[in-house]
């Protein structure tokens, strides 16, 4: 199994577009090894993980030919991972599509679908996912768990443990496990710690590759929707001891914002036995 780490910023991207900060200046002044575009991935050059408004870019640093990706997986629908309007350019009059399977799926959860279903048409298709229910996608068993993140302090939909205390989310925020010919991947974009339910399904799996959101950085941040470099060290050590990893498991912290990313070096400095990841990264396992 391959994946190519695409995009690896938070919504803002690095350097911020409007932004003056000093982390972004740094960034701003070592030109394309400064950039992170906004998150997203690819397996195998096959399997599309999240539709962000930086998919063109990833397009064409990457040299694939999306038009025949079939298969999209959407975490859910923040702004960074899911931008309706660039997937809208795949019909009518926008392209010439020549793949004989001409059909794209979209896969994810509820607000997801209310979101790319008015894309429906003959090459356009959405596929709603249910929570530790797994599905077949192109060959892989593809395994949804749940995401904590889009914290809704006066919802009551969704609900999600994180570190002993109940949360509800705005939807079902989605992490994916990947599995296919005795590899395995874990996708844990965007979320705070892995909940007792996910943990617990993962048990015992000897992941392959866990690519973890490290969105805080640095920072230690109170509210809860991501994770930090102490969480992801945290997360690492819970798998190590449950047998969801072992010594020969990847790890990658991935997924940054200006506020918490220190710098390539820094970050590989706070994260011992982690891969820091950046755009166009590619993991073969
Ligand atoms: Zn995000
Ligand atoms: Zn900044
Ligand atoms: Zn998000």
């Amino acid at each position: 199994m391959k994946i190519r780490f695409m995009g690896t910023a938070a919504a803002e991207a690095i350097p911020a577009l409007f932004c003056e900060c000093d982390l972004c200046k740094r960034m701003r002044a070592l030109g394309a090894a400064g950039v992170h575009t906004r998150s997203g991935a690819i397996i195998d050059d096959t399997l599309k993980l999240d539709f962000g408004p930086d998919t063109y870019h990833h397009m064409l640093a990457s040299g694939l030919n999306f038009a025949w990706i079939h298969s999209v997986l959407i975490t859910h629908s923040h702004e960074d991972h899911l931008d309706v309007d660039e997937l809208s350019l795949r019909r009518g009059t926008f392209a010439s599509i020549l793949t004989t399977d001409k059909l794209m799926t979209v896969y994810g959860n509820e607000r997801v679908g209310e979101m790319v279903q008015r894309l429906e048409c003959e090459y356009f298709h959405f596929e709603l996912l249910k929570p530790f229910e797994t599905v077949k996608i192109e060959g892989y068993d593809v395994t949804p768990l749940e995401g904590v993140h889009c914290i809704d302090p006066n919802g009551s939909r969704y609900p999600v443990v994180h570190e002993g205390t109940t949360y509800f989310r705005s939807e079902q925020v989605f992490i994916y496990l990947i599995e296919k010919d005795g590899k395995s991947l874990l996708y844990a974009h965007d979320t705070a710690r892995l909940t007792p339910r996910d943990m617990d399904y993962l048990s015992g799996k000897r992941l392959s590759l866990v690519s973890l959101d490290c969105t805080n950085g640095f920072l230690d941040v109170k509210w809860v929707g991501h994770m930090g470099a102490k969480d992801n060290i945290e997360i690492r050590h819970r798998m190590l001891e449950n047998g969801a990893a072992d010594e020969s498991t990847i790890f990658v912290a991935n997924h940054f914002s200006h506020n918490g990313y220190p710098g390539q070096k820094e970050l590989e400095a706070l994260l011992p036995g982690f891969v820091v990841a950046w755009d166009g990264l590619e993991i073969e396992f």
